[in-house]
């Protein structure tokens, strides 16, 4: 299988001169399956959404999107996708429940009047709104498996996603100083690829601890004790510079293979990991 890193940012999208190379977009990764052109899987929401259609050509998206959690960044660019707003696209939205309130009331908090125009209903296409898997499913041919990760504010879930290609783990906003249950290594041990919140660096610990992040530091030790294959430093802060992320890693020794997430980049998982091939790039 191969992902698309379709936005890669933290918070709030990073517009400007400065965010260029590594680009703007909030989270959203595409899952394009072995032998096949087209994703069918999504992690995630974020602004980095709208360019789906650019995958897709002029065909509708028809699939499942994983939410890791409801904050904004991960769910703003729902509605702002022509691939999955039209009348032939079919989705099936998986989020994250908490409070006893249903996926569709959960994501209807902040997408309807008057915080937004339209309701979840208003979206083109069929939708299905459905609870987070609680134990390991299949889904679009996908084995998924969703833990809960610590976080700040409300529930957050950790996915590992395999298939006979091979599995990666997405947790694009995790505090692991907060504490690891047994079950969030397991999530992540082993795997081909993890992306993994990368938002702040230990000489800003104060910030990564108020706002439930990790840093780059802890994540690279993370990934080491794990043994994964390639580690993808995701969900930089907004305001990282394109200059500061190029140097986000001095001073620090991965023990496994690592690349800082680029908007565009492509990434193969399940094929050698030696660290000699470099992802190709969108063009
Ligand atoms: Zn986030
Ligand atoms: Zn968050």
């Amino acid at each position: 299988m191969e992902l698309v890193l379709l936005g890669v940012r933290g918070s709030t999208p990073a517009p400007g001169p400065d965010y260029v190379r590594y680009g703007g977009h909030t989270s959203c990764v595409a899952v394009i399956p072995t032998g096949e052109a087209t994703p069918t899987l999504l992690m995630d929401a974020g602004t980095g959404i709208r360019s789906l259609p650019s995958l897709l050509g002029s065909g509708p998206f028809r699939g499942s999107i994983l939410l890791s959690h409801l904050h904004w960044d991960h769910v703003e660019g729902l509605p702002f996708c022509r691939a999955v707003d039209r009348d032939d696209a079919r989705v099936d939205l998986h989020v994250p429940e908490q409070d006893g309130v249903s996926a569709r009331d959960l994501l209807a908090r902040t997408m309807s009047p008057p915080s937004f125009p339209i309701e979840p209903e208003g979206l083109l296409g069929r939708w299905r709104f459905l609870p987070a898997p609680e134990r390991p499913v299949s889904i679009e041919g996908f084995e998924v498996t969703a833990v809960e990760i610590n976080h700040k504010g409300g529930r957050a879930l950790g996915y590992r996603v395999a298939s006979a290609a091979g599995s990666f783990a997405y947790l694009p906003d995790h505090a692991p100083s907060r504490g690891m249950a047994p079950s969030v290594r397991n999530l992540i041990e082993g795997v081909d690829v993890l992306l993994h919140d990368a938002q702040f660096t230990e000489t800003e610990r104060r910030l990564a601890d108020d706002y439930g992040h990790a840093t780059v530091e802890e994540t690279v030790a993370l990934a080491g004790e794990a043994g994964v294959g390639r580690l993808v430093l995701f969900h930089h802060s907004p305001v990282r510079t394109d200059d500061q992320l190029d140097h986000i890693l001095d001073g620090v020794d991965p023990p496994v293979p690592t690349v800082v997430a680029r908007e565009g980049m492509r990434l193969p998982v399940g094929v050698a990991h030696d660290g000699a091939a470099q992802p190709a790039l969108l063009t």
